[in-house]
């Protein structure tokens, strides 16, 4: 499955909660860079400008570094990704991949979430070094110079910090480049019949569970 949305809808932390609930791979094309720019690696560095500036890292980058970890599961597993695909060329590659192991997409679910929750949310978003889960800080718990008093990840232990991509500049050219380049993707998942959508705005257990009714993987939780 595909879970798709602009940037702060919370695809990261519904992405890792199915993964968990549905035993299968989280795939995340953001994180993938991340832990190449830790790794030091050029292809980290690369892609790096271009997320630092909020717009996308070129296809020639990222279609490789995304399909070469979703061919090096089993054909027969199941997989979430995140991030991926964001423009149309991205989405036709993907399915071409997937087709030629005789497999195809179940469900692409959509989560919706209006645009000043999205800014306010990538604000206050900070993201686990280690695991990369995303944590949300309230601005009233900031210090004065931004810190935090407790910066460490609830999941793992490891250090919070704030994505460069996340301050506000880069906030606004995200927001406008998912418009621009990955919202034309919905309508080619609306012709396959498998785009599902759900609001983003509530608990994140609600929203877990509209993802799952979406999947039809359980019962409607009736929130
Ligand atoms: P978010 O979902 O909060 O925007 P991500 O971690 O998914 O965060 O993406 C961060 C940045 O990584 C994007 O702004 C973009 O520069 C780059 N990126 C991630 N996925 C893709 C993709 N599929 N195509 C091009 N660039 C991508
Ligand atoms: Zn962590």
């Amino acid at each position: 499955m595909v879970l798709f949305g602009p940037p702060g809808a919370g695809k990261g932390t519904q992405a890792q909660l199915l993964a968990e609930q549905l035993k299968v791979s989280h795939i995340s094309s953001g994180d993938l860079f991340r832990q190449h720019l830790q790794q030091g690696t050029p292809l980290g560095l690369r892609a790096s400008e271009f997320m630092n500036r909020g717009v996308l890292v070129p296809d020639e980058v990222t279609i490789d570094i995304v399909l070469d970890k979703v061919l090096s599961l089993n054909a027969e597993d199941g997989f979430i990704l995140d991030g991926f695909p964001r423009n149309r060329n991205q989405a036709e590659v993907l399915e071409d991949a997937l087709m030629r192991r005789a497999r195809g997409l179940d469900k692409v679910v959509y989560i919706q979430v209006p645009e000043p929750e999205l800014v306010k949310r990538l604000a206050g978003r900070y993201s686990c070094r280690q695991c990369q889960a995303p944590h949300s800080i309230p601005k009233e718990s900031l210090g004065p110079e931004g810190s935090a008093p407790d910066l460490t990840c609830q999941r793992c232990g490891g250090e919070l910090y704030q994505r460069p991509d996340d301050r506000p500049k880069a906030v606004q050219k995200r927001i406008q480049v998912y418009q621009d380049e990955t919202l034309p993707v919905l309508s080619y998942y609306q012709d396959r019949g498998i785009l599902a959508e759900v609001s983003g705005v509530d608990k994140i257990e609600c929203v877990n569970h509209r993802v799952l009714e979406a999947l039809r993987a359980s019962e409607p939780a009736g929130c």
